[in-house]
C-alpha cells in the first residue's frame, strides 16, 4: 500500500514484515488466526498497513464460518469460478443482491440460511434428497434416536452445553447406515465435514432445540432401525470409538472442511 506503512514513524527506517498468531473470540467461538504485520527492529513499533487488517478479519470470518460448517469465502468463490458463475449469476440464483455475494466472498459470515441457499444454487441436484436423506428434517426423531443411544449406553448421550463431539458421529452412523440399509435417513439431517469429524450442520444452534424438543411428536422407530442403532452400541462400546472410527471413513477424509457429506455416500462406509 502506502510506502509510509513501511517506514517506522520514530525515524528508524524500515520495518520489518513478521508473521504473529491473534487469538480472538468471534461470536462466542475462540478463535486464533494468523496474519502479518510491520514490526520496528529498534522500537518493537507494530503497524499493519489496511491490507493486512482486511486480511485479518477475512482469516477471522473464515475460520469462524469453518468452525460453524458454513461455507467459507474462499469456497464460495472457487466453486462460483467451477460452475463459471459471475457474481451477478449466483445473486440471480439465489434471489439476493449482488451485494451480498460480494459481502460474503470479501468476508462477510452469511447466516445458515443463506449458507443453505448457497448450497442449493452450488448443488442443485443434491438438494433435499441426498442432504436429508429422503426425509424431512425431524428434531424431535434425533431426540428419539438419542434416547435410544441412552439406554443402551446407560447415560445421557447428549448433555446440556455439549458440543455433540461424540453423540453426532452415533447420530451420524445411525443415519448413514439407514440410509445404506433401508434407503432412507433416520432424522433428516445434514451433516457437513468439519474438522472435528461429521458433524451436524449447523450443530451449536440445534443442540439446545433437541435437548427441550418433544420425541412423542416423532415418528416412533421401526424394528429395523433399532437394530442399526443396537448394531452401532455393539460396534462400538464407547462413545469415542465411533469419534475415532469416524475419522477413519473415506467419505469425511475426501470432503473440504465445510463441505457437506451427501447421504449418496453412506454406500462408501467402512467402519460399520
Ligand atoms: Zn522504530
Amino acid at each position: 500500500m502506502n510506502e509510509q506503512m513501511h517506514n517506522c514513524p520514530n525515524g528508524h527506517g524500515f520495518m520489518e514484515l513478521t508473521e504473529y498468531e491473534q487469538q480472538v473470540t468471534f461470536r462466542g467461538i475462540d478463535l486464533t488466526c494468523k496474519g502479518t504485520q510491520y514490526a520496528c527492529k529498534t522500537c518493537g513499533l507494530l503497524t499493519a498497513s489496511i491490507k493486512q487488517a482486511g486480511a485479518m478479519q477475512r482469516a477471522i470470518a473464515d475460520h469462524y464460518r469453518a468452525k460453524k460448517g458454513l461455507m467459507t469465502g474462499q469456497e464460495i468463490k472457487i466453486k462460483r469460478k467451477e460452475l463459471d458463475m459471475t457474481q451477478k449469476s449466483l445473486a440471480d440464483a439465489m434471489s439476493v443482491g449482488i451485494a451480498s455475494i460480494k459481502r460474503w466472498e470479501g468476508g462477510i459470515v452469511q447466516t445458515p440460511g443463506m449458507d443453505k441457499l448457497l448450497r442449493q444454487a452450488f448443488w442443485p441436484n443434491e438438494r433435499e434428497i441426498t442432504v436429508s436423506g429422503n426425509r424431512p428434517f425431524s428434531i424431535e426423531r434425533i431426540k428419539l434416536v438419542l434416547m435410544e443411544f441412552d439406554t443402551l449406553y446407560h447415560h445421557n448421550v447428549l448433555k446440556d452445553g455439549d458440543k455433540l463431539l461424540y453423540s453426532a458421529k452415533l447420530l451420524w452412523y445411525a443415519d448413514m447406515a439407514a440410509h445404506r440399509e433401508l434407503g432412507r435417513s433416520m432424522t433428516g439431517a445434514t451433516y457437513a465435514a468439519l474438522a472435528m469429524g461429521s458433524q451436524l450442520n449447523n450443530y451449536t444452534e440445534l443442540a439446545p432445540d433437541i435437548l427441550h424438543s418433544d420425541e412423542r411428536k416423532a415418528e416412533p422407530l421401526t424394528p429395523e432401525e433399532k437394530r442399526i442403532i443396537r448394531r452401532i452400541y455393539d460396534k462400538f462400546p464407547q462413545e469415542k470409538d465411533a469419534f475415532h472410527a469416524s475419522h477413519r471413513e473415506a467419505i469425511w477424509i475426501k470432503r473440504s472442511i465445510g463441505e457437506i457429506i451427501p447421504y449418496a455416500d453412506s454406500s462408501e462406509l467402512q467402519e460399520l
